[in-house]
């Protein structure tokens, strides 16, 4: 088994579409060089397609999906500030963790794991919040939550939401929704390497950025006038050029399958996976009628996997079939296996396998 048949379901990073990996190679060119800054623009421009948004301010903040929470915390809240932020699996926990760093009030709405975000009480948590967060598509728990409800009742907060493993694999639209603020990641449904995390925001969150964030690297008022155009392109830090080509090649390949077509083979094939599972005598975690299609989150009855233990069960497909899956995270490590089929990674053929795979492995 050589490395480069490495099925990856694990689920972040998956396999990326081969057009973003041959763009990897791309000869380097200057951050102000002409040819890349129209490059740059075109990125935008598919993002903005992918997010659904007419948002000015949207490119690809230099670090992964976390750099672009902080990116997105860091510029809207501080000390005085207080944000409601729904947890209902890890990363709702990391975005509390941010706004705490902040100095800003973070109000936590714990969820039981595998429930989606509960609307009414994220607005009864505090009448009158700088800002709401939540996690579109949570991947330590394989739910998604409804942004739409979100939005029509934030009032005069701005609404945050993670879309790291929503963006380009789930329906999404970020203006129609009434979204602030939102970032993803490149290395889940978009397809690409981890290493960059599209940052889209409204130009009614652009008139609330903080005159001095807590952080250099990730300040919106340096770093704008570069990514948009809107006044000179200084430097600033230097552009990931070779990542930001790669993006440019992965949402050309999703732009040109599609962006519903896209939605929907993640969607069906999604849908096979548990169905594959369910077939194989696991269950499904999440809570029904929230699940996420391109994260199966998959619970393993006592007994199932006979006198392996689930880590062994892992690693036997790793070493033995090439497929990586992810273990679970938090309270349901050791109980939960998450599936991811994103991107690449989102084809019937791997639902095909690693069904075989696993039963021949449980016997
Ligand atoms: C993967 C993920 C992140 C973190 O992204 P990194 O690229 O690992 O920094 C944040 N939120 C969600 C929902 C994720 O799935």
């Amino acid at each position: 088994m050589t490395l480069t048949d490495r099925i990856l379901m694990g689920p972040g990073p998956c396999n990326p579409y081969p057009e973003a990996v041959q763009a990897l190679g791309r000869p380097m060119l200057g951050h102000l060089d002409p040819e890349f800054i129209s490059l740059l623009d075109e990125t935008n421009e598919r993002l903005r397609i992918v997010f659904q948004t007419k948002n000015a301010l949207t490119f690809p903040v230099s670090g992964t999906g976390s750099a672009g929470m902080e990116a997105a915390i860091v510029n809207f809240v501080g000390p005085g500030d207080t944000a409601v932020v729904a947890v209902n699996g890890v990363f709702g926990g990391r975005m509390v963790d941010v706004v705490q760093r902040t100095g800003a009030t973070a109000v936590a709405v714990d969820h039981e794991w595998g429930q989606p975000v509960d609307v009414k009480r994220m607005l009864a948590a505090h009448n009158g919040p700088t800002m709401f967060a939540m996690v579109h598509a949570e991947t330590s728990t394989g739910v998604e939550s409804d942004v739409a409800a979100m939005g029509a009742v934030k009032g005069d907060a701005l609404l945050l939401v993670d879309c790291v493993t929503s963006l380009g694999g789930v329906d999404l639209r970020v203006d129609e929704w009434g979204v602030d603020i939102a970032y993803s990641g490149t290395q889940k449904c978009l397809g690409v390497a981890p290493g960059l995390a599209p940052l889209t925001v409204s130009n009614r969150a652009i008139a609330r950025i903080k005159s001095t964030p807590q952080s250099w690297y990730l300040d919106l008022n340096m770093i704008a006038s570069y990514v948009t155009g809107s006044g000179a392109r200084a430097y600033h830090h230097t552009a990931p050029i070779s990542m930001i080509m790669s993006l440019h090649a992965g949402l050309g390949a999703v732009l040109d399958e599609g962006l519903e077509q896209v939605r929907e083979r993640h969607q069906s094939v999604g849908d096979a996976m548990k169905d594959a599972m369910v077939d194989l005598g696991f269950e499904l975690f999440a809570a029904e009628g929230h699940r996420l299609a391109p994260l199966s989150s998959i619970s393993i009855p006592d007994g199932r996997l006979g006198s392996l233990d689930e880590a062994t069960v892992r690693s036997r497909l790793l070493a033995d079939h090439g497929i990586e899956i992810g273990g679970g995270l938090g309270p349901v490590a050791g109980k939960v296996w998450r599936i991811g089929t994103m991107g690449h990674s989102a084809r019937h053929r791997n639902v095909t396998l690693l069904h075989a795979a696993l039963s021949e492995i449980l016997g």
